[in-house]
């Protein structure tokens, strides 16, 4: 029996061929793929649904099974997002981080828009972001040049940064919820449905 230190130097030298675990690699390289195509087609819908989301706020709010459903695939890890933690941010938590003005534009339509990205520089402290309308899903950017819109409050890069990372703080005490996001959407427009009848 060698030790593992044996193992390690048999390894670096070559010694290992690689003839079980190069499978065992391109299975990791399929289920990184899938996990990434799942991720879009997540954030897809999710971004689609923001109306339905704000129309039942209160209830998922209030229903630990719908506040803290996981929603990973929002937020990309943005740049100088804190290393120990996942970004990982409960529905509830974006629902709440929501709240503020300087997650929030003005739609075309007049109604609120939430911010549901950014990227931006550590230096100049200038961003672009991605928002979503809470009434009629409309999303659109704000923050280059060109854009007329604004955030309704002003704000920097770092300050965006901090508050999610800060939600994405609290979220992590929470244990996940084993709804699945898809599961929720349909049953909010089922009872959407069921409540318009
Ligand atoms: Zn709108």
């Amino acid at each position: 029996m060698g030790s593992f230190k044996e193992f390690a130097s048999r390894q670096k030298e070559g010694f290992l061929k690689g003839a079980y675990l190069s499978d065992f690699n391109r299975e990791e390289a399929e289920i990184e793929n899938i996990l990434k195509s799942r991720k879009a087609r997540r954030r897809e819908l999710f971004l689609k649904k923001i109306p339905l989301l704000f129309l039942h706020r209160d209830e998922i709010l209030h229903n630990p099974d719908y506040a803290n459903i996981k929603v990973d695939f929002v937020f990309d890890k943005p740049y100088g997002f804190p290393s120990g933690i996942p970004c990982e941010i409960s529905l509830s938590d974006l629902l709440l981080l929501w709240d503020s003005e300087k997650f929030k534009s003005i739609c075309d339509c007049g109604g609120v828009a939430v911010l549901t990205s950014f990227a931006g520089s550590p230096l100049t402290g200038s961003y672009t972001a991605h928002c979503s309308c809470s009434r009629c899903g409309f999303a659109f950017t704000v923050g280059r040049h060109q854009d007329t819109r604004k955030l309704n409050a002003p704000v920097r890069w770092v300050e965006l940064l901090k508050m999610l990372s800060n939600a994405a703080r609290v979220s992590a005490e929470k244990k996940a919820s084993p709804v699945q996001i898809e599961a929720l959407l349909e049953e909010l427009e089922i009872k959407s449905s069921v409540g318009c009848a």
